[in-house]
């Protein structure tokens, strides 16, 4: 508990995020870095597939960042024990780890850090100091693993971090290329708003029916859906991140709109195939559907 003493305003802090943070299944949380608590998250990158703001490059990102300089306060977001420290010789810092009982959250790029392993924490109990990573860029990297410790439990930290909630996506069906009408192609655009960046699914659907019918309650042709989190589960390997990497992975195209920190909000084009047509491209209707993370959904339908 030393830090602690040397630490006055780290416990003030800790105080008043604890009224303004949510409350989970293993006690209160709070966010890790201070003034990054409910509705206000400068994140310069979310959960999920992004284009990397540094070199443009498509990948799949298992935590959100939080741009801060260097030396930044990093406290616990929940009660538990500091389970793993770390080198992180390939992403830059070092990497803390704290069990909460039912999950694990990670602290990675940290450039110093001031509790040992098999510690007890609090929420909001000062950790660690933010770093950068090997580009550079000053951040923390921060994720929520579920219910494992692995890469591939990595939830979307707004699962559990509390946050202003604004709403469900928009959507929009973009275009159905009916080249080859039994196999259309579908493209979707998955919006969300600045500050929200908690996408959580699109799905698409297809159906035999004319444009008068009602969707609701027939039997698609095909459906086909892109869940971050489950995506994530099935396609990291613990060798390699060479499958989810792949932007046209499963014939499902993914094309996220570049963002940062000036610019918070979050939108991504999917191109789905492997989806059954009709005959006639007269006869075929799509119903694309968004859900976020809070379970808001959007569906949207083509005539
Ligand atoms: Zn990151």
């Amino acid at each position: 508990m030393k830090f602690l003493l040397a630490r006055g305003a780290s416990v003030l802090v800790s105080a008043s995020a604890l009224v303004l943070g949510g409350c989970g299944a293993d006690g209160p949380v709070v966010w890790p870095i201070s003034g990054a608590t409910d509705g206000d998250f400068p994140l310069s990158s979310t959960f999920g597939p992004r284009v990397r703001t540094d070199d443009d490059v498509y990948d799949f990102h298992r935590g959100i960042d939080i741009a801060v300089p260097e030396g930044t306060d990093i406290y616990s977001i929940a009660a538990g024990v500091v389970s793993e420290i770390q080198e992180d010789t390939s992403a830059g810092g070092m990497l803390v780890k704290v069990d909460h009982g039912s999950y694990y959250s990670t602290y990675v790029h940290c450039s110093e850090v001031d509790v040992d392993v098999g510690d007890r924490v609090d929420a909001g109990e000062f950790i660690a100091e933010s770093g950068k990573a090997s580009n550079g860029f000053a951040h923390l990297h921060f994720e929520i693993r579920k219910p494992g410790d692995n890469k591939k439990d990595c939830v979307h930290p707004l699962d559990v971090l509390p946050y202003t909630d604004k709403g469900a996506p928009t959507l929009e069906i973009g275009k159905v290329d009916m080249t080859t009408p039994l196999q259309p192609k579908v493209t979707v655009t998955a919006r969300v708003g600045a500050g929200e960046l908690d996408l959580r699914s699109v799905s698409v659907a297809t159906y035999e029916a004319d444009a008068a019918a009602i969707l609701e309650g027939l039997v698609p042709l095909s459906e086909r859906t892109y869940d971050i989190e489950t995506w994530n589960r099935t396609y990291t390997s613990s060798e390699s991140d060479v499958v989810i990497d792949d932007p046209n992975n499963e014939g499902i195209l993914v094309r996220p709109q570049k963002y940062n920190n000036t610019m918070p909000a979050q939108e991504i084009d999917f191109t789905f195939t492997g989806l059954v047509g009709t005959v006639t491209s007269g006869m075929l209707r799509v119903r694309a559907v968004a859900v976020d993370v809070k379970g808001n959904k959007i569906s949207v339908e083509s005539q």
